[in-house]
């Protein structure tokens, strides 16, 4: 089988290596005479693969289990956006959000539906093609949290600088960079990733929680739903996704080998440096979305000169083995999720038919 260079925003590219090993170990997991999927969820091979995996994630990002514990939940990044409110907003209490992006949008109106959310900084004024300046931001007494999406996945912009919110928790969604950069994650009292585009398949979402701030959750929402039933039974209160875990266990494992969050770091810049170049040098053919400073290294976005032309590229991209450009279906243009398991060849293979294309076309 020839692999297609695969730049889907999500479920997105998994590492042959990673594909290769579920394969192998898919009907006899660990000599058991069984595959993992008939197993169960009680098992001590189980219970190992589940703490494993948290103990892996946490040693990628180098925070200590003192102060940190890690969760694995199903329900995505979305049940995400209302499992935060549900556990930390209150009778006068706000949550207040950073808007940088649909997906931090969908948080925000997400959080309404719960208690009282407010802004505390937007981009969508500009389009989302530029960032709302953190640095300086403000947050009443009465802020329960701020949240904000540290990579925006669908208009491609990431954020490089972090708010100082003094004593308020500090809450990101990292679904689409989460170990794709180094970043001062103690800064952070909570932050989530679901898995299927950094860190493994659909089906699970890691979440890392300061200690100080899983006890301080509401208790009265239902205990399927509750930070601390999850912390409490180890990520094992009823029956979770353990195909899914499995998988994003072995891609964490193959990031450790890689050399882990700075090696991916650095391939990612040179990735993403690839096709901004091939952007920047078409004499406009391509245009970019974002403006360069808030450029993402993990979703990058473009446009040409019609929607025509765009579904051209994707199409006729696709017959050529690059898979997954055509641009999310609220916006349009075109896109290229490069996260860690998209090697930099791919990257290269995409450049050169940026260059063909313009060549034809341009
Ligand atoms: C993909 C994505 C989501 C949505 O994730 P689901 O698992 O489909 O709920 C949310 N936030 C970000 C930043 C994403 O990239």
């Amino acid at each position: 089988m020839k692999r297609a260079w695969n730049f889907n925003p999500g479920p997105a590219a998994l590492p042959l290596e990673v594909l290769e090993r579920a394969r192998e170990t898919l009907v006899d997991y660990d000599g058991k005479g069984m595959s993992l999927l008939e197993m169960s969820h009680r098992s001590e091979e189980v219970e190992r693969l589940v703490g494993q995996t948290e103990e892996t994630l946490l040693r990628l990002i180098g925070l200590n289990s003192a102060d940190y514990r890690v969760l694995l939940m199903a329900g995505g990044a979305s049940a995400q956006f209302a499992l935060v409110p549900l556990h930390f907003l209150g009778p006068g209490k706000v949550g207040r959000y950073v808007l940088s992006g649909s997906f931090s949008e969908k948080a925000y109106r997400e959080a309404q539906t719960v208690g009282e959310a407010a802004v505390a900084a937007t981009g969508k004024a500009s389009g989302w093609s530029r960032l709302p300046d953190v640095s300086g931001i403000d947050l009443e007494p009465d802020t329960a949290y701020l949240h904000m999406t540290t990579n925006n996945t669908i208009e491609g912009s990431q954020f490089r600088q972090l708010p100082d919110t003094g004593g308020v928790p500090l809450i990101g969604d990292m679904t689409s960079d989460l170990l794709g950069r180094s970043l001062d994650w103690s800064r952070f009292s909570l932050f989530y990733a679901a898995a299927q585009k950094n860190l493994g398949p659909a089906g699970v979402t890691a979440l890392v929680i300061r200690n100080d701030l899983l006890q301080s959750g509401n208790e009265r929402i239902p205990a399927i739903f509750r930070y601390k039933t999850f912390a409490e039974h180890g990520s094992l209160y009823n029956t979770p996704p353990v195909h899914a875990i499995y998988v994003m266990k072995l891609m964490l494992d193959w990031t450790e080998a890689q050399g882990g969050v700075a090696e991916m770091e650095r391939r990612g810049e040179e990735k993403a440096a690839i096709l901004y170049r091939a952007i920047d040098d078409s004499d406009g053919f391509y245009r970019g979305i974002v403006e360069p400073p808030f450029r993402s290294t993990m979703n990058v976005t473009w446009r040409l000169a019609d929607e025509a032309l765009e579904r051209k590229f994707a199409d006729e991209a696709e017959r050529g083995g690059l898979a997954g450009l055509a641009g999310h279906r609220s916006v349009g243009g075109l896109r290229a999720s490069i996260y860690n398991a998209v090697p930099v060849e791919a990257c290269r293979e995409l450049a050169a038919w940026m260059n063909d294309f313009r060549r034809k076309f341009g």
